[in-house]
């Protein structure tokens, strides 16, 4: 693993540490950014509002992996946008390649028939790989290990909002294992069995089942069929714990013996959130209502006028997706 820990004498920023550094009050978590060589500039424009709306006050040190080593001018250019610590990872081979039982012709032939059909990503070899890194493997990387708290952050997206405290302060104050911003439907083409599949690990371990379970927000017929609502993982506030419980690593295996990961093109968001909604209460799941964030083509937009009022925000309160069609956020604030 290639591990370096730039500090910040190459860039003048001394004085945002002494005003803004609270080493002593900040909580064992960590920014984490999975991303390629290739996405430098998008996430330099994600990482520049990511630290003007929210880390600049808290330094939060940021854990990125890759694949593929990353260049010496990643390095450099992110690591000069941030006073907070930055790591560099290499994803190990066993977390980005076919385990052992999977069928890779198999595997070729579904991309090529998903490929026809022209479904989002249908073709690609190395999205599932991403997603099954992100459904198995990004919470047991080894600089992720010591941390207890993440926040997911992708190149590309931005914030449009400025958060005024500290979210990991906030999720472990309130005993919240999980956090999101905007809630929507899969394409079901992607996931043809992987209802069935959750059914079958319900009947073999149905101990792991909480009795305060908020399955109703995914299935409304007791499990016989799955909506697709599920959290949008590009964004993620959570307790890293979580995923490394035996609940959750047997679920994982699970799904992964299944195949579907391959011959289908399961992804991360749909599988982290069933077992969210499985194996926890309710009230340990939380909608950042207002935390401006987009994503193209979606974004969630406060519809608070007070923050628009007071300056806190600068995303078009119209364009806010919860309301809009495939979104799931609306069904969860009502069923809540
Ligand atoms: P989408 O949001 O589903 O359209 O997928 P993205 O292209 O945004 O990919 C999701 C995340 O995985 C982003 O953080 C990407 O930078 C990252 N990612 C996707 N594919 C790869 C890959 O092949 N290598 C690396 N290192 N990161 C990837
Ligand atoms: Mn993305």
């Amino acid at each position: 693993v290639d591990e370096i820990q730039l500090n910040n004498t190459q860039v003048n920023n001394t004085l945002d540490n002494v005003i803004f550094t609270q080493d002593d009050t900040r909580l064992n978590a960590v920014i984490i950014v999975l991303v390629r060589n290739s996405e430098l500039h998008q996430l330099r424009k994600t990482m520049r509002s990511f630290e003007d709306r929210w880390n600049k006050k808290y330094n939060y040190p940021y854990v990125f992996l890759n694949d593929q080593e990353f260049t010496q001018e990643f390095k450099t250019m992110t690591t000069a946008l941030t006073s907070a610590k930055t790591y560099y990872g290499l994803i190990p081979e066993h977390m980005w390649s076919y385990p052992p039982w999977i069928d890779q012709n198999k595997a070729a032939e579904t991309r090529r028939e998903m490929g026809f059909r022209r479904i989002l990503y249908g073709d690609s070899e190395s999205y599932r790989h991403m997603c099954r890194f992100n459904s198995g493997f990004f919470f047991r990387h080894e600089l992720i290990e010591k941390y207890d708290y993440y926040w997911r952050l992708e190149p590309g997206v931005e914030f449009t909002c400025d958060i005024e405290y500290d979210t990991f302060k906030f999720i472990k104050e309130n005993n919240i294992t999980y956090g999101f911003t905007i809630a929507l439907l899969e394409v079901s083409e992607t996931i043809p069995t992987l209802w069935r599949t959750i059914v079958d690990f319900v009947y073999k371990y149905p101990q792991y089942i909480s009795d305060n379970n908020f399955i109703s927000f995914i299935t409304g017929d007791e499990m016989a069929t799955y909506n697709g609502c599920h959290f949008w993982s590009n964004f993620e506030i959570g307790d890293l714990n979580f995923f490394r419980s035996e609940k959750y690593l047997n679920f994982f295996d699970f799904l992964d013996q299944a195949g579907g990961f391959y011959y289908e093109r399961w992804g991360d968001a749909p599988v982290h959130s069933i077992a969210l909604l499985l194996f926890l209460e309710r009230s340990k799941i939380h909608f950042f209502n207002d935390i401006g964030y987009s994503h193209p083509p979606f974004q969630h937009c406060p519809i608070n006028t007070d923050y628009h009022n007071a300056g806190r925000c600068f995303c078009d309160p119209a364009s806010n997706f919860d309301d809009q069609w495939g979104s799931c956020t609306n069904d969860w604030i009502k069923n809540y």
